[in-house]
């Protein structure tokens, strides 16, 4: 969740529209359309009020021919009217979806380039919540606005217009009566706004603990924590509840009042009207115009006070949407950065110091060099910073001190993306996207079937791919599930050595596979390996041994390096740590 002063910063109508104005520049030709719709419904209404002042005292005065002539003249004015609607709803939904297609788009495109640490603050759940839920509410009030607000509100301008121009000071005495009402509305409008938000807020904590109690559902079982959990559930739904009900009550309370309001009101015209024609100022057909006119603003006034609440909800939601887009993204790259050629994977890290709470150091004062086509073992105790080297190498993570030189060149100097072609991470979890393998190993890279197949091969993947149905046309599913722990590790391999890095970072899986798959798994790592600078967070001893230099991080620096009979002779805290973690796995 966003800390609740990032909410603060409420933003204004204004805000909002400026925000979303150049998502619906593109879509002008519609929207101009669209109006033409609009400006020829609207105009309908003070015709068809001018015809009901006809109608009614004709039908009074059993005037057939008059009676049929407005009939007629009516029938055609809605059609038209009916028409013009039909134009308008269509021609209207185009660029409102639109906007909220491109809204999404681009906080999507935003949510990829946020900061690890923005994304660790923000939960999946609720930003998932966000990127659904509160993207389809800003899309629906867009709709509403566009579609529904503005005819209704030049409706109310038309009808009034019509009603000044018939009998100004009875239209006067009309509109005092709209303030009074508009107060209101306003009022409790700015109520279910925050009602609103908390609700929402609300929602998305549920969300996020829903999320966390799926993923966690194994662990909840094996703890019995069920009873525990329930509970946790229980006060967040029951919150929910309460904030929805206050939401609703709100509503509730504000039909009513407004429309006891709007009664009230129009009682008081009819009264005044009477008055109007007993003083002979106006006819009866004037009034029946005006009384006409009169029901035509109900509908309009009902349909902007809802479209306002809901116009409240939307803010609500645009404004959780743009906390997204004020969460800091990843610096660009340098106006002056290069791309990188052709890198040999020489790696020297220099005096590095990084914390990610800077007062709080996580590395300190890390020196190591590492020649093209070694392989490195980092080993240490757990929250040594051996992934947090990772990042920084990736430049997830930027040194607050020293520098990070590949191939002699500073990675602060390259262009991102190109510093992640020559870098590729295997990491812990196996994550492999669903599509096909095909697509699993190429990972949105230009790659022939050729390509793929030799990164298959490295990987030592060929083998059980090949044994598929449709082979490398088979699908990956979600989270990978129709595949063993294994296989992924291999499918994760081939996807990393397609780009022939000349830098591999490996996150060796501390969950631990059965010999057979194990054995497939190093035979594909040590062919994957061969040829490439290798820096490998190690869990296993047979790891370990093969390295060519292990590098023993503690305290933020390193503190042992050798080869692994080096430092099993030298008795220091690698041979600690042998004793403690790699035994264990190995037993
Ligand atoms: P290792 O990989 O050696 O187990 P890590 O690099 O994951 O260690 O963690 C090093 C330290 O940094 C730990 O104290 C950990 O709590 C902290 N840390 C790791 N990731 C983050 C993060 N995203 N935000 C804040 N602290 C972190």
């Amino acid at each position: 969740m966003l800390a609740p002063s990032q909410a603060a910063g409420r933003d204004s109508l204004r805000d909002s529209v400026r925000r979303l104005w150049p998502l619906m520049r593109p879509h002008r030709r519609r929207l101009t359309a669209g109006g033409v719709c609009i400006v020829i419904y609207v105009l309908c209404w003070p015709l068809l009020a001018a015809l009901a002042g006809r109608l009614i005292p004709a039908i009074g005065a059993g005037d057939l021919a008059t009676t049929l002539q407005a009939v007629l003249l009516a029938l055609l004015v809605f059609l038209v009217q009916k028409a013009a609607q039909f134009g308008q709803d269509t021609l209207l939904a185009g660029p409102a979806l639109g906007v909220s297609r491109t809204l999404r788009q681009q906080l999507f495109a935003r949510l990829q380039r946020l900061e690890f640490a923005s994304l660790d603050k923000l939960s999946a759940g609720d930003l998932t919540y966000r990127l659904t839920e509160d993207a389809d509410r800003v899309g629906e009030v867009i709709y509403k606005t566009i579609q529904d607000t503005t005819p209704s509100a030049l409706q109310l301008l038309a009808v009034l217009g019509y009603m000044l121009w018939l009998d100004w000071p009875l239209a006067l005495a009309t509109l005092l009566l709209a303030p009074l009402v508009a107060l209101l509305v306003s009022a409790f409008g700015a109520r279910v706004m925050t009602a609103a938000e908390q609700s929402q807020r609300q929602v998305s904590e549920l969300a996020g603990l829903l999320a966390e109690a799926i993923a966690g559902l194994p662990l909840v079982r094996a703890y019995a924590a069920e009873a525990w959990l329930q509970r946790r559930f229980d006060a967040e739904v029951e919150q929910h509840r309460r904030a929805r009900y206050r939401t609703l009550r709100l509503l509730a309370l504000q039909h009513p009042v407004v429309g006891f309001l709007e009664a009230g009101g129009i009682l008081t015209v009819l009264l005044i009207g009477a008055w109007r024609i007993q003083t002979g100022q106006l006819d009866a057909q004037g009034f029946s115009s005006y009384v006409a006119a009169l029901l035509m603003l109900i509908d309009p006034i009902a349909h902007l006070t809802t479209n306002f609440n809901e116009l409240q909800q939307g803010q609500a939601s645009l404004q959780r949407l743009r906390a997204i887009e004020r969460e800091p993204v990843e610096p660009p790259d340098h106006p002056g950065a290069s791309d990188l050629g052709a890198v040999r994977g020489e790696l020297v890290l220099e005096a590095i110091a990084f914390g990610y709470d800077p007062g709080q150091p996580v590395l300190n004062g890390l020196d190591l060099r590492v020649e093209p086509g070694q392989v490195v073992a980092l080993v240490g105790p757990s929250g040594a910073g051996k992934s947090t080297l990772f990042s920084l190498l990736l430049r997830f993570n930027v040194a607050q001190r020293g520098r990070v030189l590949l191939d002699g060149r500073d990675l602060a100097d390259l262009r991102a993306a190109e510093l992640r072609r020559a870098v590729a991470l295997v990491p812990q979890q196996s994550q492999v996207f669903s599509g096909t393998v095909a697509e699993a190993i190429a990972f949105g890279r230009p790659a022939t079937p050729e390509q793929i197949q030799r990164a298959a091969r490295l990987a030592n993947a060929d083998g059980f791919i090949e044994a598929l149905p449709s082979g490398y046309g088979s699908r990956v599913e979600e989270r990978g599930r129709n595949f063993s722990g294994g296989q992924l590790q291999r499918l994760a391999i081939a996807r990393a050595v397609l780009g022939d890095p000349a830098l591999l970072l490996l996150d060796e899986a501390t969950s631990a596979l059965d010999a057979e798959a194990e054995d497939a798994v190093q035979r594909g790592l040590s062919q994957a390996m061969a040829g490439r600078t290798v820096l490998v967070i190690a869990h296993r001893l047979a790891t370990v041994q093969q390295a060519e230099r292990i590098v023993v991080l503690a305290g933020g620096r390193i503190v042992e390096q050798g080869s692994h009979n080096q430092l099993m002779a030298h008795g220091g805290r690698y041979r600690d740590l042998c004793r403690r973690q790699f035994i264990q796995l190995e037993s």
